[in-house]
């Protein structure tokens, strides 16, 4: 039987939208949030619209033959949203509830987010509707090639270059490589990044989200005036950005008290190791179940009492009905569109220091740029190279949005958006239109 939108809700289920809930639909959002900043920037009616409106959207019917023999044809998407600063970027994503209107939305996101961090590329999406945890690698990497065989003529590396998101990693980026360079005909490291270090993937790419956030989440303690040593910490999500997330910040001295995945949460008000729950799920399949902690569910884990809160799973969780019941002094956004632009309004009115998913999981995006950049220079960097680059890339941008913010008296998002929307439709009044 079907869980209704409420009940999706309540468990943090994502609806038809991809988000929890099923009844927001996040392009909605995306642009909801524009207009804000547009707003504030008094964005002429003309480039308004330019920035709205994704430049290029594909949607291919990809034929695979799954393992009983039987044909099952997936339907993928690639959205490049804007390129004014440079190729599109952004990553690909296997999820049952990928649509049209999430890709586009996550697209435009990668534009500002690109842009908030002063990167010279513009903002992509892709991804498959698909159900990858009931798939073989097998089929998951037929189903990746004829992908990339169908959107192959738009992207490259100077065009558009793919990166890993939900459920991809850098084994699904090695076959994203390895077939472009076959049509090719000669190998192209730079069409896409997040690859296995063996093949052109940069040191440090494994951690950089997390390793961004935790820095975006120093800038905000030192702000606010709070100790890091002792922070109490919950993160949603223990994949690829939750549980680095939980694991750095635990190494920096801070308490992480709880964690979930798509099977549900653990609580431990005085501390969990975040390595042990990181055994455990690969033991198990999940943290749940890890010995000394109590299991909760995502939506309870989104409402304890702690200073950090750090949604690292899909979008839509955090909205008008939730967003109250919030005890947390820092919301610091490691995924994508967590949170509605009401949640927002109360968490201004609270005093929550929200610090925006394009702001906040940067990190990488900014090690992927750093990725591409020794592909096409044949270059390989140390990890101490990298993470100086990528920590002087977030530092600079968390101080430029908190001036913007401080100055505007506006929420950290807007800020960050009237930043990075101010910097793509300069580029793009600076280019003119063609013809
Ligand atoms: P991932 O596939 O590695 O992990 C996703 C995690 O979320 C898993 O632990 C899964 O169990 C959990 N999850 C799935 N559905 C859930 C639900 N309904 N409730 C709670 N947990 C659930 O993905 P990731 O790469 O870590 O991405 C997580 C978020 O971070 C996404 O919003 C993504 O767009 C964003 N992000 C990731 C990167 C990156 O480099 N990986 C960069 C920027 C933003």
């Amino acid at each position: 039987m079907n869980a209704t939108v409420k009940e999706r809700a309540q468990q943090n289920v994502p609806g038809k939208s991809g988000m929890a809930g099923g009844a927001i639909n996040p392009h909605a959002v995306a642009m909801r949030q524009f207009d804000i900043a547009a707003d504030k920037l008094n964005l002429e009616e003309g480039v308004r619209e330019k920035l709205k409106i994704p430049r290029r959207c594909m949607t291919v019917a990809i034929p695979v033959k799954m393992d009983n023999g039987k044909v099952k044809v997936f339907i993928g998407h690639r959205v490049q949203h804007n390129i004014s600063r440079g190729p599109a970027k952004g990553g690909i994503r296997y999820h049952p509830n990928v649509t049209l209107d999430e890709v586009k939305a996550l697209a435009t996101w990668m534009t500002w987010k690109c842009a908030v961090v002063n990167l010279p590329f513009g903002g992509g999406k892709g991804g498959i509707t698909c159900d990858p945890k009931n798939m073989s690698q097998g089929e998951l990497e037929r189903m990746t090639r004829r992908f990339v065989h169908e959107i192959s003529p738009i992207i490259g590396p100077d065009q558009d270059i793919p990166a890993p998101d939900v459920y991809t990693n850098s084994q699904t980026m090695a076959w994203i490589m390895d077939t472009y360079s076959q049509l090719k005909g000669y190998t192209v490291l730079g069409v896409v990044t997040g690859k296995p270090i063996e093949l052109g993937g940069s040191l440090g790419r494994d951690k950089a989200t997390a390793q961004g956030c935790h820095y975006t989440i120093m800038g905000a303690a030192k702000h606010l005036k709070i100790n890091v040593k002792g922070l109490k910490v919950a993160v949603q999500g223990f994949g690829n950005a939750g549980s680095h997330m939980a694991t750095i910040i635990h190494n920096a001295g801070a308490i992480v008290i709880a964690v979930s995945d798509s099977k549900g949460g653990i609580l431990n008000t005085k501390g969990l190791n975040p390595f042990e729950a990181l055994k455990h799920k690969e033991k198990t399949g999940s943290v749940v179940g890890l010995k000394g902690t109590d299991r909760i569910t995502n939506e309870e884990l989104l409402e304890i009492k702690c200073d950090v809160l750090v949604p690292a799973a899909l979008e839509g969780v955090i909205t008008k009905e939730n967003a109250d019941k919030i005890n947390a002094r820092i919301l610091a956004e490691a995924a994508n569109g967590p949170t509605t632009p009401e949640a927002d309004d109360i968490f201004y009115d609270k005093g929550i220091f929200v610090i925006p998913d394009i702001l906040a999981n940067a990190g990488g995006v900014t090690v992927s740029y750093l990725e591409w950049v020794q592909n096409i220079e044949r270059l390989r960097w140390t990890e101490e190279d990298v993470n100086k680059h990528l920590k002087t890339h977030m530092d600079t941008a968390f101080e430029d949005v908190l001036d913007t913010h401080l100055k505007n008296k506006v929420h950290m998002r807007t800020a960050a958006n009237m930043l990075a929307i101010g910097r793509v439709a300069e580029a793009s009044r600076l280019r003119g239109l063609y013809p």
